[in-house]
């Protein structure tokens, strides 16, 4: 912990005091992290504006370097990079090495894609009076980004934020979420051990709202680019004025299964267990409303009940947990409302439902009303509801019947239904016999609606973050 040791008593001397943070699984102090004041967030920004031209100019293959390197050393030292995870954010061992594995490829993406920064040229010439030019773009950095991020990926959203902006050329201030920093810490290390100048990449720890709306207003952040919920996503949007903004915002991800599957539904069962409870569902795509075929109604939802059964419950350092503590306790209390709520209005819990410890058991309900928070609301808990449809126009009905729009999921056999849903599903990305849960780091990657704004994704991400010129040449 040398270095983060370091970045840390350093931002502590400065800072307005500090807060502990604890384990969510064991409560146990974890750390002290600095409550950064707002001076320390604009001497942040002033760093990383004075090594702007510094960044811009290195080669693109400098670049790239630099990215393989750092996933080079994240991929020596994974066992650090997981067990920070799991420590700060109760994240289960296997599915924090999960996303260790993830971040390297990420970054193998990023140095891939800075290597391919690439303008096109244009035949002036279609144009009527167009003869005699040539043109052709390119793609600048914009300067400094200002990056904004959420708990339940503490490594690897970051770097889908970190990669693409210095494969861009820029340089960039995260600010991490309150409740898992110390993964950011470890990011900016290896990236300085690889070469990366240390000014270009800060960390700032402490209070979102007030930390935020400092690098938001500071005139020197070119861009802000958030993942976190639709509320403060919301807020962000109102304060950014004309700048440069990517929103990657929350979901109530859905999937339908149509009746062609009765031979899958195990394997269908399988992976919406895991899509809806790794992480205690608390995920964006996490799959939170299943349509099923009422021909394959009765034995999907046994087989989902069986496989639910299944998941280890308990200390998220054991190999074999499949679900641990909720990131605190108001979400435990919050899901339990919305539990009782959906209750009340009728539905019926077909397992789960319970606390333990701090986590929540995985549950599965049936006969939620379309208006409870339960379906119509970002869970982000293990509950996963049910229903049952007469064909797959109901189900597209009620799929679209939602204030978000980033993945949605479609099992089926046939591909006109396949097809016909993927086209008229109102999201950004359409998962054809997979479950909503699924992202690959290359994948472009945004919201609908209250989904978000923009995209991720290395290759969409880095165009975000840079800016582009048309240079024509009249030669006659
Ligand atoms: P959050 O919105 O509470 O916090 C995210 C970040 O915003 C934190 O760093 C926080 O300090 C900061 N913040 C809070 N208020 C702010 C303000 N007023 N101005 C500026 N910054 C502010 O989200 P969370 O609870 O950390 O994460 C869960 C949410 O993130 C869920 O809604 C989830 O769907 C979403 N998410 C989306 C994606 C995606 O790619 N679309 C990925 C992961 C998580």
């Amino acid at each position: 912990m040398a270095l983060v040791s370091t970045y840390i008593e350093d931002l502590l001397e400065g800072s307005e005091g500090s807060y502990k943070l604890v384990n969510p699984h064991t409560k146990e102090e974890v750390a002290t992290i600095p409550e950064c004041s707002n001076s320390q967030m604009e001497r942040a920004i002033q760093e990383a504006e004075s090594v702007t031209d510094e960044l811009a100019s290195m080669s693109l293959a400098e670049r790239s370097e630099i990215l393989i390197k750092v996933a080079g050393i994240i991929e020596e030292e994974k066992e650090r990079f997981a067990s920070t995870i799991v420590k700060e954010s109760a994240k289960p061992i296997k599915y924090a090495r999960g996303e260790v594995d993830r971040t390297i490829e990420t970054l193998k993406f990023c140095a891939v894609e800075a290597r391919k920064l690439e303008g096109e040229s244009i035949r002036l010439d279609a144009a009527p009076n167009g003869q005699g030019r040539d043109a052709y773009t390119i793609y600048e950095p914009l300067g400094v980004i200002g990056a904004i991020t959420p708990f339940n990926f503490p490594l690897n959203l970051v770097v889908h934020k970190v990669g693409p902006a210095i494969a861009a050329g820029n340089t960039i201030v995260v600010k991490p979420a309150e409740k898992t920093p110390l993964s950011s810490f470890l990011l900016k290390e290896a990236f300085e051990k690889a070469g990366l100048p240390s000014k270009a990449l800060a960390v700032v720890t402490g209070d979102g709202p007030r930390l935020g709306k400092v690098l938001i207003d500071h005139p020197d952040v070119k861009k802000i680019t958030f993942t976190g919920s639709p509320e403060v996503g919301e807020t962000i949007k109102s304060q950014v004025g004309l700048k440069k903004l990517t929103l990657e915002l929350g979901n109530n991800s859905a999937l339908y299964i149509d009746r062609t599957e009765e031979e899958n539904l195990s394997e269908i069962a399988g992976k919406v267990a895991t899509g809806a409870f790794s992480y205690s569902g608390q995920v964006c795509i996490s799959t939170q409303r299943v349509y099923v075929h009422n021909q394959i109604s009765e034995k999907f939802i046994t087989e989902l009940v069986q496989a639910t059964s299944k998941l280890q419950y308990g200390d998220p350092f054991d190999e074999g947990t499949d679900i641990a503590s909720l990131i605190d306790e108001s979400s435990q209390a919050r899901l339990l409302d919305w539990i009782e709520d959906a209750t009340k209005n009728g539905a019926e819990i077909l397992c789960g439902g319970k606390c333990f410890g701090y986590g929540l058991e995985p549950t599965i309900m049936q006969g939620v009303d379309a208006s409870d928070k339960l379906s119509s609301r970002e869970v982000f808990g293990p509950i996963v509801n049910v229903n049952v449809v007469n064909d797959s126009e109901e189900a597209l009905e009620e799929m679209n019947d939602s204030r978000y729009g980033l993945n949605a999921g479609v099992f089926t056999s046939d591909i006109k239904t396949g097809l016909r849903m993927a086209h008229a599903l109102d999201v950004g990305q359409v998962l054809v016999n997979d479950i909503p849960t699924l992202r690959f780091d290359h994948m472009p990657y945004g919201g609908r609606k209250d989904s978000g704004y923009g995209y991720e994704g290395v290759k969409y991400a880095i165009k975000e973050m840079t800016k582009m010129k048309m240079i024509s040449l009249n030669y006659t």
